[in-house]
């Protein structure tokens, strides 16, 4: 075995089904007196659901979080928890309300609990992403990683399948790109393999039936397995490639994380073969980028970057930026290379 550097993110996690009624209990634990729910408002009425099991330790609920966590919005929010003096934060809904949660949490370290009921991950992490003025800038704090986490299975089985998909498969590349990445280590590696094998048994079954509360459970524990790969070691090409393509063209966040997801295995395969065959063994076989694209493809995913919004004539723009600031990557950033991954990204070709 090679010599290897753990870090672990603190945190507590309740898991199961019906979890949610513990709220009130977790609340107390953190000695809040004034909590303000916070959610997107598609997920208002779940908000308002959620906050009964507070009780009078519920001071508000602000619920207009919106996609990569703009900075107004959150100006606006803090406004909210000065005039409620609010004294903890439990967001519930996905990675935009997470954010949200997140950005109070880096002005104030207000205690935060996080109810996710999507697969992205965010609440295993210390990252916060924050968009002003058409950027957006990424900052890791440990004021910014959520205190508990309250997983409850029974509020992802509202999760549309199309966002079921894409947002599962949001969550294998964070596994993905933990395997190979330059702090990769053997615990983290065991949670990336588990919460891929997770995610891809669960997802066919989901497709079939968005009521499976086995297959959701499922889904959901890999989706923790995979934030917790997020949050502990560094990410590489498939997240700098996303980040600029969100960046510059406001791309949906997990669909596009999909569509890119097996061209950035296919342009790292052959530099990272230990990685691939873990990869290949979780999805049951197989090279590992076609059996990604294949399965995103058979649950019904837009694997085009031109049918998400991508720009025409826009590769080469996208492959400078990329370029430049970039992570680091098991296999040297090559122009031309990766002009010709953007091309077949675009145009939904699988990959080569
Ligand atoms: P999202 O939070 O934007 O949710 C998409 C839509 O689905 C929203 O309208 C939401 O209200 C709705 N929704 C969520 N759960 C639902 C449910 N169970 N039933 C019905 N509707 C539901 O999407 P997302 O993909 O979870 O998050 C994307 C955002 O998270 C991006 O801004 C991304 O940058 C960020 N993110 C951050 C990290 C991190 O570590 N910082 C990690 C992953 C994602």
């Amino acid at each position: 075995m090679e010599n290897f550097v753990y870090n672990a993110n603190p945190g507590r996690v309740i898991f199961g089904s019906g979890t949610i009624s513990r709220l009130g209990e977790e609340a107390e634990r953190l000695g809040a007196k004034c909590v303000l729910v916070l959610s997107t408002p598609e997920q208002a009425g779940q908000a308002e659901d959620i906050a009964r099991h507070l009780g009078s330790r519920v001071a508000g609920i602000y619920s207009k979080a919106q996609m990569h966590t703009p900075v107004d919005v959150t100006s606006d929010a803090m406004r909210t928890v000065e005039r409620l003096d609010a004294d903890a934060l439990v967001s519930i809904g996905g990675g935009s309300t997470t954010g949200l949660g997140k950005a109070i949490a880096y002005r104030t370290d207000l205690p935060q609990i996080v109810v996710p009921t999507t697969y992205a991950g965010s609440e295993a992490t210390p990252i916060l992403g924050e968009t002003e003025g058409g950027r957006k800038v990424t900052k890791s704090d440990p004021r910014i990683l959520p205190e508990v986490i309250v997983y409850d299975v029974d509020l992802t089985l509202s999760l549309p399948v199309a966002l079921s998909v894409t947002s599962g498969i949001n969550a294998i590349a964070h596994a993905v790109e933990a395997l190979y990445a330059r702090e990769a280590n053997p615990i983290v590696s065991m949670m990336a393999e588990e919460g891929i094998a997770a995610i891809a048994r669960a997802l066919p079954l989901i497709q079939a039936n968005p009521q499976d509360r086995g297959a959701r459970a499922d889904a959901l524990y890999g989706a923790w397995l995979c934030g917790v790969c997020l949050g502990s070691v560094g990410m590489a090409l498939h997240h700098k490639l996303c980040h600029t393509l969100g960046g510059m063209f406001n791309l949906p966040h997990a669909p596009m994380h999909t569509a890119v997801l097996p061209h950035a295995v296919a342009y790292n395969s052959k530099a990272a073969p230990a990685s691939m065959a873990r990869i290949s063994r979780a999805l049951g076989g197989g090279e590992p980028a076609l059996a990604l694209y294949d399965l995103a493809k058979r649950l019904g995913a837009v694997m085009s970057l031109q049918d998400l919004g991508m720009p025409a004539n826009s590769v080469g723009d996208a492959v400078e930026q990329a370029m430049s600031n970039a992570y680091w990557n098991p296999r040297a950033l090559e122009k031309k290379a990766l002009s010709e991954l953007l091309e077949l990204a675009y145009r939904g070709d699988a990959p080569a």
